[in-house]
């Protein structure tokens, strides 16, 4: 590819739109194009990377089974409801109308269209297990569309639904994904570790696990052991109870003015006493009915463990008012004892408490020695909390490390959930009727794209890892009004190619700083310089876009030096992605 003729408009300004490195670099090195919010045109370098990445997915999703279709994007909502996710998947589904006023959605996973056409097809035992995947647009109306490709509106996704007779299949596919998606992200040449996650919205009791690029830029907290391979999602990361429970002696329960204090900070100065002494009551409301949830004052509640153990589809903090109406007082002052008209979820720390400080239910008063069991009963008593660096990991005796990540992949063992909801069956060998079990796995792969960049680049640019980069090398004539440099950059472009390395010649009538600026914020991994010593001594500089090393190179030799550099960084990624990669 010639620059000259190549649409990659670069931008030495950084746009005031983007927050995120690779957001701005993406839009710098001209990569993408904003076209809405949340939805990107790809331009050709960006479109090659996206492509390289289909690559790698395909290969690997084939290997394992998984045969390649299409689905619609657009799907009826008469599926939607008989799934039940038409009501609760909320705004973040695109909703349509077609002229006759048929409701239809822009498809954000096909769970629900692959359980249709699955329960057509499908009758008997021996057309399974079944692995479908797709790779294509999906869209989800987002909240907060953010961050470029990692959080769009419109976005490419891999996603992958398997359907087995029983539930030791469903093992043995989930276990195939797992080594996939492994093997995948390291074949892209990233840094990743697979976590337990929480289902979310996409349901399923069997399990599942989020594939996080490591980056401190990412969206995700993730805890993981520093002794054993335990590593989970902090939404899923379970809490270890600490200790036995307190033997103190229950004093009498007292009612203590806290004029002004409603914070755990506010009232632990006030009253002298350490925030592990306090009991947080947190009132939310779901759609269903109020709760009270109660954690360790120096504790943060764990707002999906709530969630899900309360089965609900809307979950808020509840308003000013209803706290108000609930517990007689201003916000900060609410506790459990005597709290009515209201299910109390206490976490399991809670029980092993004596003599607690807990709001009174009575602006700026607080009570202290408050016993659960003698002067509050909760109803339920769960892990709802946070768990943080520095805790035990539930695992083994190692503790646990915080990191911060981004979600690229996740896998889920769905169970029935569709297949009851849609009445996908078989019969199986004794001619009995059974629900079909199925798992789903998805891969953000634009989203991947730009999880490479927050973990692959430096102040001057991007530094693709080989595998996905949109080209291996760039050729740069120092002078291209010098004939002789011009005729001899174009020779080695032309063998470079016949070489099978995809190279871009940078042909642009620009000064040679701008083209090597240019060279680095793409971030082509190797960069070939075809300066004075070219035709003098027949020696052209390459230089290595991660290390940085330059190295002067024969121009007889140039072509053996640049298909080995590429193919042994290719082959020790390869390599690296051959490993066993086992889910324990
Ligand atoms: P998140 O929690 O980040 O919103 P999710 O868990 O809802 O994502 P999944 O339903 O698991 O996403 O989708 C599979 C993959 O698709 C994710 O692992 C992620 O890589 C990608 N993905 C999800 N939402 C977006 C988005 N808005 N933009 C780009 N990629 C996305
Ligand atoms: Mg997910």
């Amino acid at each position: 590819m010639r620059a000259s003729e190549l649409l990659a408009p670069t931008l030495r300004e950084v746009p005031a739109e983007a927050e995120v490195v690779s957001h701005i670099l993406m839009l710098r090195a001209g990569i993408i194009r904003k076209s809405a919010s949340g939805v990107y045109t790809h331009l050709p370098l960006g479109y090659r990377v996206v492509k390289k990445v289909n690559e790698i997915i395909r290969e690997e999703m084939d290997r394992k089974g998984g045969q390649e279709i299409m689905l619609p994007i657009i799907q009826p909502a008469e599926l939607w409801m008989e799934s039940g996710r038409w009501d609760i998947y909320g705004d973040e589904l695109f909703r349509l109308k077609d002229r006759h006023g048929r409701d239809f959605a822009l498809g954000p996973t096909h769970e629900e269209i692959i359980t249709d056409l699955v329960r057509g097809e499908v009758r008997s035992y021996k057309q399974l297990p079944l692995l479908l995947y797709q790779i294509q647009n999906k869209y989800r109306d987002e909240r907060r569309p953010r961050f470029g490709l990692m959080r769009g509106r419109e976005f490419v996704m891999k996603d992958l639904y398997s359907f087995d007779k029983d539930d030791e299949g469903l093992d043995i596919t989930y276990r195939k994904m797992y080594e996939a998606y492994s093997r995948i992200f390291a074949r892209c040449g990233l840094s990743f570790r697979p976590v337990e996650a929480d289902p979310g919205a996409i349901g399923g009791t069997g399990g599942s696990i989020e594939f996080m690029v490591m980056a401190d830029s990412g969206e995700a907290a993730i805890v993981y052991c520093d002794k054993c391979n335990y590593a989970a999602n902090v939404e899923k990361a379970e809490a270890v109870v600490n200790g036995v429970p307190s033997t103190e002696e229950m004093l009498v329960l007292r009612e203590v003015a806290t004029p002004g204090a409603g914070t755990v900070d506010e009232v632990t100065s006030f009253l002298g006493v350490q925030a592990d002494r306090l009991i947080k009551t947190l009132i939310y409301r779901t759609e269903k009915e109020t709760v009270a949830a109660l954690v360790r004052g120096d504790r943060e509640i764990n707002e999906i463990k709530l969630y899900n153990l309360l089965g609900c589809v809307q979950l808020e903090m509840a308003d000013v008012q209803t706290v108000k109406e609930l517990t007689s007082a201003e916000v900060g002052f609410a506790g459990p004892v005597g709290l009515k008209d209201v299910r109390i979820i206490a976490d399991r720390e809670i029980v092993m408490m004596k003599n607690a400080v807990t709001g009174a239910n009575k602006t700026d008063a607080h009570l202290a020695n408050v016993n659960p069991d003698r002067d509050f009963k909760p109803d339920e008593v769960a892990d709802i909390r946070l768990v943080k660096e520095g805790e035990p990991c539930p695992r083994c005796p190692g503790k646990l490390v915080e990191a911060r990540g981004i979600e690229v992949g996740q896998i889920f063992k769905l169970g029935t959930k569709y297949s009851e909801a849609l009445g996908a069956r078989f019969l199986d060998e004794n001619g009995r009727e059974q629900l079909m079990i199925m798992g789903c796995y998805g891969i953000g792969v634009t989203r991947t794209v730009a999880a490479a960049i927050e973990q692959n680049h430096d102040k001057d640019g991007i530094i693709w890892p080989m595998p996905i980069a949109p080209f291996h090398a760039v050729v740069v004539p120092v002078n291209s009004r010098d004939e002789q440099q011009r005729g001899l950059a174009e020779k080695i472009y032309n063998s470079l190619r016949e070489g099978a390395i995809e190279v871009v010649l940078d042909d642009r009538n620009e000064r040679p700083g701008v083209k090597f600026k240019d060279a680095d914020l793409v971030g082509y991994p190797l960069r070939v310089v075809v300066g004075a010593r070219a035709a003098d001594e027949g020696i052209v500089e390459v230089k290595h876009r991660k290390s940085g090393n330059v190295e002067n190179i024969k121009v007889d030799n140039l072509v053996r030096y640049i298909k080995k550099t590429v193919l042994d960084e290719l082959a020790g990624i390869e390599k690296y992605a051959d490993r066993r990669w086992e889910l324990d």
